[in-house]
């Protein structure tokens, strides 16, 4: 058996590789650069900790949130990987042991905080190892276009520089955007790097889109119903964390948050509360979760509409990791637009750019926060959506979303669009600009507002056109011909523009079609198969937990949900056996073997007394 596929089975418990995975090892093994673009949870980490235990020398690892790194060393360990970290967290003494256990090379990868690469005590350490690989994790933070920008990122380059000899580089990156890419490449300097996109679809995950007149009460059930499974509730500032984590509270659910304006070691506590089930619920703002491979994540509500579909996917993505089936929910409302819009027109200011990158910037992530408004307001299907948005082909529907499960009824407005559309033309006529939407309506509908008296709008032929027509379902028209693009809204102005797609509906006898929502109460997720199997995956669920405590150690590192169950649908006896349950390897096996297939054996018993 090849090397890579002993190490994968013996410190992972894996059989196969998924996606890109061995292309990108191999090529590191053979001294290439790599750049990985693969989705969140699809397995970045093994990318770069199998070449570690293949190569010679050391493995670097620069990831950007040291409160992460512990958990990372810890996993690594418990498969019997000899690993460490390096950052503040460590006392000088700590830091001291492990400088020591570096020169007598007792670890195969350390995982290390960019700032302190650089330094001089560490550059002099460094010129004493052997280093064959460096990976960089989240490698997007080194690039100014994306939202992670960190300056320290930029010191690997100078800690390469400075090293007298060149390991391997690798990078990794759930981000996808052409030039967060690019700038990747050329700031690290990637010497002719192997490429590897990987799909980005996560079929596990279901992905839907509520619109609930009232949140607080709609998030409730949504928990509620969800309560035996651990989630992440993101909201878009922190005094709606608060807001929300108080309320979940309130309710009698074991919530936490997070937000950057706790201390830190409020929001490391927080965090090991959430990742040792402790809490099952984390309101957070998006400063929580990067890195976080937590891998019994069941769900993501998304309180308030993110900025990007970058944003959106990323923090969605944070559930199901484990391959389980898990819920991605997006509870919008028209009011997380202004929010958004807000928050991108006054950035934090914690960088030095100029006036004009600074318009360019707010001008980019407005785009953004449209396609993002887009996916909130599509009947389509919502994979689909995101796939088209990353550009990856797929199928038409997915028959796993919110609406491909709702049924939509549709209807021909192509007589009220042309009255909308000629409104907008005969403003724009009179008054040599676009106006906004509620405007437009309130024209069409003949209010006799003030202002629209002044402008002398109320001469207009279509002034009143549309009286009978409810305010309501007039923007759920005026909205489906944004969708179809007849209409555009200016982001700056805000104005409501004409395109020239709306000339086929003008003049040419273009139909207008519009899909509404059916009345139904969309599918609700179908329950997991009930029966044996489900009452051994929750004998071993308590066996780890108390294992997990006993140990103190979060209880996905000791076995994850998709190991429990496939132990559970096998039921090894043996351990022989036990070692072909999909995510235990050797170490695993022997520290832990013993209990499980002891816990299995009893309810073996048990059920044969049936
Ligand atoms: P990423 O960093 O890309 O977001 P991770 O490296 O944290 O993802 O991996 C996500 C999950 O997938 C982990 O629980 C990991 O153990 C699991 N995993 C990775 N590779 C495989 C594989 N080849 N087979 C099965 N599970 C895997
Ligand atoms: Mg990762
Ligand atoms: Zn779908």
């Amino acid at each position: 058996m090849e090397e890579k596929y002993r190490i994968l089975n013996q410190y992972f418990g894996y059989s196969s590789f998924r996606d890109g995975q061995e292309a990108l090892i191999d090529a590191q093994l053979a001294g290439r650069d790599v750049f990985g673009i693969m989705p969140t949870g699809g397995g970045k980490s093994l990318c770069y900790q199998i070449p570690a235990l293949l190569l010679d020398g050391i493995t670097l690892v620069v990831s950007p949130l040291i409160s992460l790194m512990k958990d990372q060393v810890a996993s690594l360990k418990k498969a019997g990987v000899p690993a460490a970290f390096l950052n503040s967290s460590l006392s000088t003494e700590q830091a001291r042991q492990v400088y020591k256990n570096l020169l007598s090379n007792q670890y195969r990868i350390l995982y290390i905080a960019p700032e302190r690469l650089a330094t001089e005590g560490f550059l002099a350490l460094a010129r004493k190892l052997k280093i064959s690989l460096l990976a960089v994790d989240e490698a997007h933070c080194i690039s100014q276009w994306g939202q992670d920008f960190r300056p320290s990122y930029l010191r690997i380059v100078t800690f390469l520089n400075a090293l007298g000899y060149r390991p391997v580089v690798s990078a990794f990156t759930a981000t996808a955007t052409v030039q967060v890419r690019e700038d990747v490449e050329r700031i690290l300097e990637l010497r002719d790097p192997l490429r590897v996109i990987t799909g980005y679809d996560r079929p596990n995950l279901r992905f839907e889109v509520r619109k609930p007149k009232n949140k607080p009460a709609a998030l409730l059930e949504l928990v509620r119903s969800r309560k035996e499974k651990s989630g992440i509730v993101y909201c878009s500032t922190r005094k709606e964390v608060e807001k929300v984590c108080q309320m979940l509270q309130d309710n009698g659910f074991p919530a936490t948050r997070y937000h950057a304006g706790l201390t830190e070691k409020e929001r490391r506590e927080n965090q090991d509360r959430f990742l040792y089930d402790e809490c099952t619920v984390m309101a957070a703002t998006n400063a929580f979760g990067m890195g976080i491979d937590k891998s019994n994540v069941g769900y993501v509500i998304h309180y308030n509409m993110p900025q990007s579909m970058e944003a959106y996917y990323q923090e969605a993505g944070r559930a199901g990791r484990d391959g389980e089936p898990a819920d991605c929910i997006l509870l919008f409302a028209p009011k997380d637009i202004e929010t958004a819009r807000f928050l991108i027109q006054h950035p934090s200011e914690n960088e030095e750019l100029s006036e004009a990158e600074r318009r360019q910037i707010t001008a980019q992530a407005l785009a953004r926060l449209d396609k993002m408004e887009g996916y909130c307001k599509t009947t389509g299907c919502l994979r689909a959506y995101i796939l088209d948005y990353f550009g990856e082909r797929h199928r038409e529907k997915c028959g796993n979303c919110g609406n491909c499960d709702r049924d939509f009824t549709e209807t021909d407005i192509t007589t009220q669009a042309k009255m909308i559309l000629s409104c907008v033309a005969r403003m724009h006529e009179r008054l040599g600009y676009f106006m906004g939407i509620s405007t437009v309506i309130q024209v069409l509908r003949g209010k006799e507002d003030k202002r629209i008296l002044s402008l002398g709008l109320d001469k207009l032929s279509t002034y009143g056109l549309m009286k009978t027509v409810s305010q309501e379902k007039l923007r759920g028209m005026v909205e489906c011909l944004i969708d179809e693009g007849y209409l555009r809204t200016d982001p700056e102005h805000r104005g409501l523009i004409l395109m020239a797609r709306a000339g086929d509906v003008l003049f040419h006898g273009e139909a207008v079609k519009m899909r509404v929502a059916g009345h139904g109460a969309p599918a609700k997720p179908k329950p997991a198969d009930p029966g044996e199997e489900e009452e051994l995956f929750a004998a071993l669920k308590a066996l780890r937990m108390g294992l997990a405590q006993r140990d103190r150690i979060p209880a996905y590192i000791v076995f994850n949900n998709a190991t429990l169950q496939d132990m559970a649908r096998k039921r090894p006896t043996t351990m022989e056996a036990f070692l072909e349950v999909s995510g235990v390897g050797k170490y695993k096996a022997e520290q832990y073997g013993k209990v499980f297939l002891e816990e299995i054996r009893k309810f073996l018993d048990k059920e044969s007394l049936r």
